[in-house]
């Protein structure tokens, strides 16, 4: 990965021992989809690992995890930004997000769409989100071979990226790329990838 690119190894699924081995080789950004999973690894896991919340976080489920949660990737909804948003009011603290875009053909992916991403954020210059750092952008291509496709895509949210990166203070990070698709976003300008099948092997999810 070039030097500004930050590695995200998701790690979901895969159990303590398999984590500690990455940490062991220097690795300390950890990407986690499960609240209750986050929750018991950050208990059993060195305290100076950076865990990344990369799931569709549910509002009532806020709570539990941002006193403990590194970057939140998945911020989807106003919804959601508010409940961040008021939680970490209560706590006291700055929580730090990427807003996710929606950029992929699918209906099943989850994001923002163009409008609904530039109301937030001249909301967000106006200081409605007092507690909240939006510190980037995060996005999933749609789930094919098609490269071009998969390019476009990428090209879709860069885009907005660079405008917004030249408006808002601390805005330096764009999450795109996973184990199948992290070169083209790095030719279109990740900065920072998720990666979990290519280092950790295929998952196998219980009762599934
Ligand atoms: C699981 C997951 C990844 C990692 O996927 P791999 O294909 O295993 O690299 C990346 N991003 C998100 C949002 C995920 O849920």
């Amino acid at each position: 990965l070039p030097a500004n690119c930050t590695l995200v190894a998701v790690s979901k699924t895969k159990p303590p021992e398999i984590i500690t081995e990455a940490y062991n080789c220097n690795q300390l950004d950890f990407g986690e989809n499960y609240v209750q999973e986050l929750i018991a690894k950050h208990q059993q896991l060195p305290k100076d690992i950076r865990w990344h919340f990369i799931g569709h976080l549910q509002t009532n489920k806020v709570k539990q995890i941002i006193s403990i949660v590194h970057l939140i990737h998945g911020v989807d909804t106003k919804k959601l930004l508010l409940e961040i948003n008021k939680e970490a009011a209560k706590a006291d603290i700055i929580v730090k997000v990427l807003l996710q875009v929606y950029i992929a053909q699918e209906e099943t992916k989850y994001g923002l769409s163009k409008e609904e991403l530039f109301e937030i954020t001249e909301e967000y210059k106006n200081k409605k989100y007092a507690n909240i750092l939006i510190a980037g952008l995060m996005g999933m291509a749609s789930n094919t071979n098609d490269k071009i496709t998969v390019k476009k895509e990428f090209s879709v949210i860069k885009s907005h990226f660079d405008i917004l990166s030249k408006q808002l203070p601390n805005f330096s990070i764009l999450s795109i790329g996973m184990s199948s698709d992290y070169e083209l976003a790095l030719e279109v300008g990740s900065t920072m990838v998720r990666i979990g099948s290519a280092i950790f092997g295929e998952r196998v999810y219980a009762n599934k």
